[in-house]
């Protein structure tokens, strides 16, 4: 029976004990407040790390024998050190494993601790919803930014919310600086910047009602996110994508489809499938157990 911790840092800090694959108990929240939201933003790396291991604590409520604790940050994520985390800046460089490692012995909890990319802990949650926790599944999370998740982990970069998917060099809307990417089209800060008098949710609208900008620009984000599609197939062959995050009502998946069909041509590469998916602190705390346990060896 297979137990640990899940964790992960977005705006809230969610945590869950995890038993065999299920949330066991009460997912917790921190800071539980919406108007606090912007708190972890604040928060120097040992205020969050603390904060972390209390509320990994906590979620234990006195179960002993945890064998693995799993926290998902988004950002760039490399042998247990965060590389890079452009929403939550502080973490830039730290040891995170090793600071809540240490941290959590204190709290006589001594389960090995993995650090993971949220978007792969989204894939690997939605892989143990759907019972596919023995195939390769890839996950798209479309939100403020586009991650990229994939399931089973991996060694590697993985970064492919950054896909390149267009030469034009007057696309530089991407939140790192690089020129033609994915996110820079489909993020929701990008569109903010590319549309300043139209808000995202407008211009899904107005592409509805036959506006020819927003017709073209709807084009435009699709073909963008079924080249990044294609590229992963091409890459690592076909399978399921997932399509999920908080603005996945955006995508027309008849027109994704259809570009889609355009782009992959090879016979051995067509049996891939797309599925818009919803999911949840929940999916993601499950997730990230789950990628600690594997990590573990459990
Ligand atoms: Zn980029």
């Amino acid at each position: 029976m297979a137990k640990s911790v899940g964790v992960t840092l977005s705006e809230q800090v969610h945590t869950g004990l995890v038993v065999n694959h299920k949330l066991v108990g009460e997912l917790r929240q921190f800071p539980e407040d919406p108007e606090d939201f912007g708190a972890l933003v604040e928060m120097p790396t040992d205020a969050l790390v603390k904060t972390i291991c209390e509320q990994v604590f906590a979620a234990t409520n006195g179960e002993k024998g945890i064998e693995a604790v799993g926290v998902a940050v988004p950002g760039l994520v490399k042998g247990g050190v965060v590389e890079e985390a452009p929403n939550l800046a502080q973490l830039k460089g730290a040891r995170l494993q090793e600071m809540i490692g240490v941290q959590l012995k204190e709290h006589r909890i001594e389960a090995p601790v993995t650090i993971l990319n949220d978007a792969d802990g989204v894939a690997a949650g939605l892989a143990a919803r759907h019972g596919k926790l023995d195939s390769m599944i890839r996950v798209w999370t479309i939100g403020m930014g586009i991650g990229y998740g994939r399931y089973p982990f991996t060694p590697g970069t993985w970064e492919g919310g950054h896909t390149v998917v267009t030469l034009d060099e007057k696309e530089t809307f991407c939140g790192c600086g690089g020129r033609g990417h994915v996110e820079g089209i489909m993020g929701h800060r990008a569109m903010r910047l590319r549309f300043l008098d139209m808000e995202p949710e407008e211009v899904f609208e107005a592409a509805k009602k036959g506006d020819a900008r927003c017709l073209e620009f709807k084009r435009f984000y699709h073909k963008a996110l079924a080249a990044a599609t294609a590229t992963s197939i091409h890459m690592a062959g076909p399978g399921k994508f997932f399509l999920t995050g908080v603005y996945v009502g955006n995508v027309d998946m008849r027109m994704l489809k259809d570009y889609m069909q355009q782009m992959v041509k090879m016979s051995p590469l067509q049996s891939y499938s797309l599925e818009i998916v919803e999911e949840s602190p929940e999916v993601r705390v499950i997730g990230s157990a789950v990628s600690a346990e594997q990590a573990a060896g459990i």
